[in-house]
């Protein structure tokens, strides 16, 4: 494979990384990583290649091919094909549930693993990683169930008529995958799309897409189709463009930000295909002093740390009740102070780096923008001295809900402290932002966090805990948050056509 991107010379020791697990080294020792068509791992066809890094320290694990519109076209032909012909909607419901059922086996048998080559290819701390794969797990596991259990149904609306609901798969499925979390973000589009019977062409971002590549092997391992998923690695305005736009793709399903999710929306317009987007966040994260003030505590950090601050769903607007603010921004920057911050391989790590060059960079511009628009840096707002992406975490006070920092997606360890005077202006700043996804609430009074949960304008809303997601539980958001909403039945529902038949009686 030629590579166009970076001299092979750059390559570092594939063995060398830090994985304990031998399964890393020996994915990563054959450095060439072709992407997945028809059920054939194939190089891209101009031989085009790009280089995949480390976050942690700015070395080469392996490099990829750089699927141009050609190949995406020859992966969305083999999906279509084998939609068409049925090798896979076809088959016993029964039958699909055991292959989802032997990937589920496949993810736990290699789970740590994944876990490592994630943490290598994203910066994720192992911690995170492994919750990642186990959450991938899960994912499997609960669609496994559905492939049995999906029905129409008779409608009695006219007795002339004998009317009934099949349920039917869209066909091909175009998958635009996040680099914050690979393994979690495919499972999540990949188990509801096979469950219904779709094929699929996944796109992996092009920061991580290792553990994608290695779930494609656990699913041919497992028995699926050739064809059925097809894997094309390549950057978004290339391959994920011509995805979009392709008129045999049936629907798209893209995890990303907002501004990428706009122009996906509008590139699949042109041929209509159903959208799913599942975009950005600036949760906000209420404190009420009635609560349990060192939980509280504890798990805001988490809660703006979490996958490094990469998430969409992560409490970055900490509302703090006025008469607690002194208190909470105080033991707040005393819990980040503790906070490990390094090798996100190394056991005791709390905080790895950002995921590639461009982010850590956005971060710290963030973290300036902060400073120049008035908001103090009551803890981090540096970089560590050592290399690799990585920032400390990051607590701006005397933030205002209008400062940028509180109202644009930053996507790295940064939180604003904002204050509010009471219940009503806690919802009403709350409220006020372009992103709808979650929020918090912390309060020991039950009607409060009930009314609270039914006032916020968001798609989640957790109380006394944060960031928490259940397989089986839908989860989508309102205004620029997305489109749609993923697991549980809804994306069951997303990603099937429900058909209508009349029998004349
Ligand atoms: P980020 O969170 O870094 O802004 P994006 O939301 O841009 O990332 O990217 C998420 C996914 O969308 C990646 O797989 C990326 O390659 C893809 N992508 C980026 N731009 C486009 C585009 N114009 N059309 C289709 N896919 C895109």
């Amino acid at each position: 494979m030629n590579s166009t991107v970076i001299d092979r010379a750059d390559v570092a020791d594939p063995a060398s990384h830090g994985a304990t697990e031998p399964g890393v080294a020996a994915f990563l020792r054959s450095s060439d990583r072709p992407m997945l068509v028809d059920g054939k791992w194939v190089e891209a066809s101009s031989g085009a290649a790009f280089a995949v890094g480390n976050p942690t320290n700015e070395t080469i694990l392996a490099h990829v091919a750089q699927a141009d519109a050609q190949d995406v076209a020859a992966a969305v032909a083999a999906a279509r094909r084998a939609a068409d012909d049925g090798r896979w909607s076809g088959l016993h419901p029964a039958q699909r549930s055991l292959i989802l059922n032997r990937v589920a086996d496949l993810l736990e048998r290699d789970s740590e693993m994944l876990a490592q080559l994630e943490t290598l290819n994203n910066g994720m701390t192992i911690h995170v990683t492994r919750g990642l794969v186990q959450y991938a797990i899960s994912l499997f596991r609960y669609y496994a169930g559905w492939p049995t259990k999906i029905h129409g149904a008779t409608n009695p609306g006219d007795p002339s008529m004998l009317n009934y609901t099949l349920k039917e798969p869209l066909g091909v499925v175009g998958a635009i995958l996040p680099w914050n979390g690979s393994i979690g973000a495919s499972a999540m589009k990949l188990a509801p799309i096979l469950a219904t019977g779709n094929c699929a062409v996944v796109k992996p971002a092009e920061q991580a897409p290792l553990t994608v590549l290695r779930l494609g092997e656990l699913l041919l391992e497992a028995g699926l189709p050739d064809g059925v998923v097809n894997i094309v690695t390549g950057f978004g305005p290339e391959a994920g463009k011509a995805l979009t736009e392709h008129s045999d793709v049936d629907c798209i399903a893209f995890t990303g930000s907002t501004a990428t999710g706009k122009q996906i929306l509008a590139a699949s317009a042109g041929t209509l295909k159903r959208t799913i987007l599942e975009l950005g966040g600036k949760t906000p994260n209420i404190i009420f002093p009635d609560a349990d003030i060192d939980a509280a505590v504890q798990t805001a950090l988490f809660g703006f740390t979490y996958m490094n601050g990469q998430g969409c769903a992560l409490g970055t607007r900490i509302f703090v009740q006025r008469d607690l603010y002194e208190e909470f921004s105080a033991k707040l920057s005393v819990a980040a102070k503790a906070m490990t911050v390094g090798d996100p391989l190394d056991e005791s790590t709390g905080l790895g780096p950002l995921g590639f060059r461009a982010q850590y960079d956005r971060v710290n511009k963030y973290i300036g923008i902060g400073r120049d628009g008035g908001a103090t840096v009551a803890h981090g707002g540096d970089n560590p001295d050592r290399k690799g992406y990585f920032v400390r975490p990051t607590i701006f006070t005397g933030v205002t809900n209008d400062m940028r920092i509180a109202r644009e997606e930053i996507f790295g360890p940064v939180a604003s402290l904002i204050a509010f005077d009471d219940e009503d202006d806690a919802v009403f700043q709350g409220n006020d932002s372009d992103y709808g996804l979650a929020a918090a609430v912390w309060t020991n009074d039950i009607t409060r966090a009930h009314r609270m949960a039914g006032r916020l304008k968001a798609g989640t809303v957790w109380v006394n805990t944060m960031a928490w997601l259940d397989v089986s539980c839908p989860f989508g958001g309102y205004k620029q948050s997305g489109l749609g909403s993923e697991l549980g039945p809804d994306s069951i529902d997303q990603f099937m056509q429900t058909k209508a038949v009349f029998v004349k009686l």
